[in-house]
């Protein structure tokens, strides 16, 4: 019998799902698909014959699906997230039976998870909350794939991951057991929180290189093009380079120009911030690319702010294009910062994993996470090798900030890195990312803070106590009475 049914089963064929279907079949495991809307099942039956994959089984209803699959079975749900996660798991459940598992392969808030762990776990099912990423082409070719829950789930179908996922030589498939409950989807979702860091600081390195050394977006494509052959090369560094190259196919000059600077977005960004906030882990980089997405949304606003400042007096360049800036140097100066602003970034993101792991008992292996984001996701990149070492170094690392390797690097760029935002703050170009970088680099590293005076204070006025550096103890001064 179980030589005629399907070794796993794919529900919700949008295109993550379809091109997660079509990766599986293509590594020679038999896979049954279904879809809410049954046209999505004959246009994915369809291109797996067109792209030459294992045929795939095409099934229209959430019984015949289920039943086509082998037991224990394993079904991977790819669904926008949230409601529609419930409702199919739902439907497929009533057909499952103990043993078998649900992988939800969406970008799902954590405790959702948890909760539907709880839940399908009464029907002595298990679960899976596996973060994809890569977008389509990682879905298709390789995804980074982050699965959490059941172990004994993941040992069923890892040897499918193991093949459906990126491979990167001499490391690896990308893909391991992230740890219980809802670690998968959290460690996504900091991914994702770290991809934002990413995205704007890339963004502005290009602010500064085309306002401040007025480089073309050709230039531009050659600098991120050269920039991808050295310790920036990634794949984030390496689409920008292509972008920079796209003219406009309806009207002159390049497609980049015509953009609306108005950024999308669906929310794991804002998700890790509030996490960051929620475990008092310090995360200013990422939060400032959020806020950088809040602040673009306001369009208008910007618009009449620019307007009325300039009535105000302030130049609509603001100085911006600065005559008598060397070029060259500007750009070895801006690769520098954007390396150094992208370490600070990295270890706010670690870290903020590290203090979920402690709090939930997850037991995080950070290097691993490092290792299988080297490929098939948005961040994939070969700095990622170096975290990983610094984490084999020290599973202990208090931050990457104080791993050897990465300190003497962060000391060799500081000063490039301290000319690039001041020369910024000075021509009135934002770069909060990097200055929010800069700023957790100069207080973290500071054996000394003026946090004695914020102490001072609130004892003060609150009576909230201090401690002394001389002695042990807890301390209040009548203030007022002693000045
Ligand atoms: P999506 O646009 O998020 O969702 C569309 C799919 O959900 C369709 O199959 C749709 O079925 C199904 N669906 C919606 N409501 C439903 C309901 N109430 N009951 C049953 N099915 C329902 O699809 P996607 O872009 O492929 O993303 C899937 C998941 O992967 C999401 O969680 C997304 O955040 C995550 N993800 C996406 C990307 C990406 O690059 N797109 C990357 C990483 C992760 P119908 O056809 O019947 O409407």
């Amino acid at each position: 019998e179980s030589a005629t049914l399907s070794r796993i089963g794919l529900a919700g064929l949008a295109v993550m799902g379809q091109n997660l279907a079509l990766n599986i079949a293509e590594k020679g495991f038999p896979i049954s698909v279904y879809n809410r809307t049954t046209s999505k099942v004959d246009e994915t039956v369809d291109r797996a014959h067109k792209e030459g994959s294992l045929p795939l089984i095409g099934k229209y209803n959430p019984r015949d699906f289920v039943l086509s699959l082998q037991r224990p079975r394993s079904v991977i749900i790819l669904v926008k997230a949230g409601v529609p996660v419930d409702q199919t798991i739902a439907a497929l459940s009533d057909h499952l039976e103990p043993g078998d598992t649900i992988i939800d392969g969406g970008n799902e808030w954590y405790e959702n998870t948890e909760r539907r762990i709880q839940h399908v776990s009464e029907k002595g099912l298990l679960y899976l909350g596996m973060g994809v990423s890569g977008g389509e082409d990682g879905a298709r070719n390789g995804p980074s794939l982050m699965p959490g829950g059941s172990y004994q789930a993941y040992s069923n179908i890892q040897d499918i991951l193991s093949k459906v996922a990126a491979q990167v030589p001499n490391d690896g498939p990308c893909v391991t057991y992230i740890g219980e409950g809802g670690s998968g989807n959290f460690v996504k979702m900091v991914h994702n929180g770290i991809e934002y860091g990413d995205m704007q600081l890339i963004s502005e390195a290009y602010d500064v290189l085309k306002h401040l050394g007025g480089l073309t977006n050709s230039e531009l494509a050659d600098i991120f093009a050269e920039w991808n052959r050295g310790e920036l090369e990634s794949f984030l560094i390496e689409i920008t380079a292509d972008i920079f190259k796209v003219k406009d196919e309806e009207d002159e000059g390049y497609l980049v120009d015509k953009i609306l600077d108005k950024t999308g977005m669906k929310g794991t960004g804002k998700w890790t911030v509030q996490q960051a906030a929620e475990l008092s882990v310090a995360a200013p980089t990422i939060a400032a690319s959020l806020d950088c997405r809040y602040l673009s949304g306001l369009k208008e606003e910007r618009e009449s702010a620019a307007s009325v400042l300039k009535e105000a007096g302030l130049s609509d360049e603001g100085g911006l294009v600065r005559s008598g800036v060397d070029k060259k140097r500007l750009i070895d100066d801006v690769r520098q910062a954007l390396y150094a602003s992208k370490i600070c970034s990295y270890a706010q993101g670690m870290n903020l994993l590290r203090a979920k792991s402690n709090e939930k008992g997850w037991n995080l292996n950070l290097g691993e996470l490092a290792r299988i984001w080297k490929g098939g996701c948005i961040i994939r990149a070969v700095f990622l090798d170096r975290i990983k070492k610094a984490y084999k170094r020290n599973p202990n690392l208090a931050s990457l900030i104080v791993d050897p390797e990465f300190a003497r690097e962060m000391v060799q760029r500081q000063a490039a890195w301290r000319r690039v935002v001041g020369l910024a703050i000075s021509a009135g170009i934002s770069t909060p990312g990097m200055c929010a970088s800069l700023a957790y680099f100069d207080t973290y590293r500071r054996a000394r803070l003026p946090a004695n005076l914020v102490q001072a204070q609130r004892d003060l006025f609150g009576a909230h106590t201090y401690e002394r550096i001389d002695r042990p103890g807890a301390f209040h001064t009548e203030w007022t009475k002693l000045a």
